[in-house]
C-alpha cells in the first residue's frame, strides 16, 4: 500500500524548515547552557535516495523525505524536533537528555522506523540510511560546532557503511587529514605514487588461471594504506576521478604489454567508479590507451558496479554501448546489491556479471544467499554472459560455485591480490591449474 504523505497537524508545532529548525536549535543549546543540561544533534542521510528514484520513477525527492519525516516523527519524544536539510538529509534535534546513550537509543530507534520499505505508487524500496549524532557538552555548546560535528560523524557512518557513528573529539583532526590528503593524491597520481595489485581469477571448471583484477593501491607516508573506495572517494569529491581512472587504465595496460612482451597474454579488469559513466570522453580515451600499449580491446575487461549502472539506466546503455564498440569486455560488479531489473540486463551490452562478495560469504549458511546465487548464476546464462563470483574465500565454496555452473572465481580461496612481481610467480606456478 504506497503511503500517503502526512497531513501536517498544527498542534505538534514541528518546526517544518531548516530555519525553524536552526532557531529552535539556538534556544535549546542556551537552555542546556543554562542548565547544565544535555542535547544531541543528528543528522540522517538518505544515501541511496537517488537511486531509489531512479528505481521507482514515480515519486519526487521531496515526496520521499516527506514520508521519512513522518516515520522519524512518530518514533520521537513529543519535545524532540527533525526538519529537512535537504532532500536527502534531516536534522534532528534531541533537547533535555539523561545521558548521552539516549542519543544512540534514539539513532537506533530511527534506523529501525526506516527499515520497513518505503512504499510509493511505483513500488517499494529499502532506504539504507545513516546517522552522524553530536552531543553538548560532549562535542561543543553552540549550534554551529554541533552541526559540523555532526555531519562529520555522518560522513564517517556513510564512509564505514555504519547506520550511526558517534562524533570523536579527534575526528575533527580525522577529517582534516583527509582534507589535506586530496592534495597528496593529485600529487601521488602526478608522481606515479599509486600502485597496482593483481587479484587473479580462474575458470572454476578447468582451475585454470585466466586474469586479474586491478586494484588501486597507496600507501600514503603519514596516514598508511589509504582504502582504494576512500581514494576514489576523494577523486570523485575533488574533480580528480579523471585522472585516477587514467592512471589505473594505463598502468593496467603497461602492465600487461610487459606481461606481452614476455609471452603471456591474459585477460586484465579495472574498476570504474559511478562518475566515470558521465565522461563522455572515455570511450575515445580506452581506445587510445589500448592502441599505445598494443593490447587487443577483448582482453580488457571494465568492471562498473551494478548501483552506477542502474542509478541512471539510460546514460548507462548510451555510454557502454559506445565502450563495446571499442570492442572491451563490459562486467557488471557487485551485482545482487543493486535490484536490477530484467529489462535493465536485457539492454546493457554485457559480457560478464561478478557476484557481489557479501552473497558469496553467506551462501553457504543462508538460504537467501544460497538463492540469490543460484539464480544470478542462472540468469547470467540466460543473457549469454560469463558469471564471476567474488570473495571465494574458502575452498568448499569454490567446489560450491563449480556444481552450480560458475564460471568463474577470485578470492582467498584462489589467491590474495598480488603485486606485479609476485602475481607473475604465481602465474607461473599455477599455469596448468591453481
Ligand atoms: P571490488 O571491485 O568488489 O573488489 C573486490 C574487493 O574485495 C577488493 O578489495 C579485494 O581485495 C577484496 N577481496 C577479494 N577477494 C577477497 C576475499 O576472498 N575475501 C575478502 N575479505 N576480500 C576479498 P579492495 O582492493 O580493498 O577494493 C575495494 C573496492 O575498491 C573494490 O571493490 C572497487 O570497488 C574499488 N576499487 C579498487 N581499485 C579500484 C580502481 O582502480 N578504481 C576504482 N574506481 N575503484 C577501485
Ligand atoms: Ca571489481
Ligand atoms: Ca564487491
Amino acid at each position: 500500500m504506497p503511503e500517503t504523505p502526512p497531513v501536517q497537524d498544527p498542534s505538534a508545532a514541528m518546526p517544518e524548515t531548516r530555519e525553524e529548525l536552526l532557531k529552535l536549535l539556538d534556544r535549546e543549546t542556551a537552555v542546556a547552557r543554562a542548565t547544565d543540561g544535555r542535547l544531541a544533534v543528528l543528522i540522517l542521510d538518505l544515501r541511496r535516495v537517488d537511486r531509489l528514484h531512479a528505481l521507482l520513477r514515480g515519486p519526487s525527492p521531496s515526496m520521499t523525505m516527506a514520508l521519512v519525516l513522518e516515520r522519524l516523527r512518530k518514533a520521537l519524544r513529543p519535545e524532540d524536533r527533525v526538519a529537512p536539510i535537504s532532500d536527502e538529509q534531516a536534522c534532528v534535534v534531541l533537547p533535555r537528555l539523561a545521558h548521552q546513550s539516549q542519543a544512540v537509543l534514539a539513532a537506533v530507534k530511527l534506523l529501525r522506523a526506516l527499515d520497513r520499505p518505503i512504499a510509493h505508487e511505483g513500488g517499494s524500496a529499502v532506504l539504507r540510511p545513516c546517522i552522524g549524532i553530536a552531543t553538548l557538552p560532549e562535542h561543543g555548546f553552540d549550534p554551529a560546532e554541533l552541526l559540523m560535528a555532526a555531519d562529520i560523524s555522518r560522513q564517517i557512518a556513510a564512509t564505514r557503511e555504519e547506520g550511526y557513528h558517534v562524533f570523536q573529539g579527534d575526528e575533527a583532526v580525522e577529517a582534516e587529514v583527509y582534507r589535506g590528503l586530496d592534495l597528496d593524491l593529485e600529487r601521488a597520481i602526478r608522481a606515479n605514487e599509486l600502485e597496482l595489485h593483481y587479484l587473479p581469477q580462474i575458470d572454476l571448471a578447468s582451475a585454470r588461471p585466466v586474469g586479474a583484477e586491478a586494484l588501486l593501491r597507496w600507501n600514503h607516508v603519514k596516514a598508511g594504506a589509504v582504502p582504494p573506495q576512500t581514494m576514489v572517494g576523494i577523486a570523485e569529491r575533488t574533480g580528480l576521478i579523471g585522472s585516477l581512472t587514467f592512471w589505473v587504465l594505463n598502468a593496467a595496460l603497461r602492465q600487461a604489454s610487459e606481461w606481452k612482451a614476455s609471452g603471456r597474454t591474459l585477460r586484465l579488469a579495472i574498476n570504474l567508479s559511478t562518475s566515470t559513466l558521465t565522461d563522455r570522453e572515455l570511450p575515445a580515451v580506452v581506445d587510445q590507451s589500448l592502441k599505445t600499449w598494443g593490447i587487443a580491446a577483448g582482453d580488457l575487461t571494465l568492471e562498473i558496479a551494478e548501483s552506477a549502472m542502474i542509478s541512471d539506466a539510460e546514460r548507462s546503455v548510451a555510454i557502454l554501448t559506445r565502450l563495446k564498440a571499442v570492442g572491451v569486455r563490459l562486467a557488471i560488479d557487485d551485482f545482487g546489491s543493486g535490484f536490477s531489473s530484467l529489462s535493465h540486463m536485457r539492454r546493457f551490452p554485457l559480457d560478464e556479471l561478478k557476484i557481489d562478495r557479501p552473497f558469496i560469504a553467506g551462501m553457504l549458511s543462508d538460504a537467501g544467499d544460497r538463492a540469490l546465487v543460484h539464480s544470478a548464476i542462472d540468469l547470467g546464462h540466460h543473457f549469454g554472459l560469463r558469471v564471476a563470483a567474488e570473495g571465494v574465500e574458502r575452498p568448499e565454496l569454490r567446489s560450491a560455485l563449480a556444481a552450480l555452473g560458475c564460471d568463474l572465481a577470485q578470492g582467498d580461496a584462489v589467491s590474495p591480490a598480488l603485486p606485479a612481481a609476485a602475481f607473475r610467480e604465481w602465474w607461473t606456478v599455477h599455469a596448468s591449474g591453481a
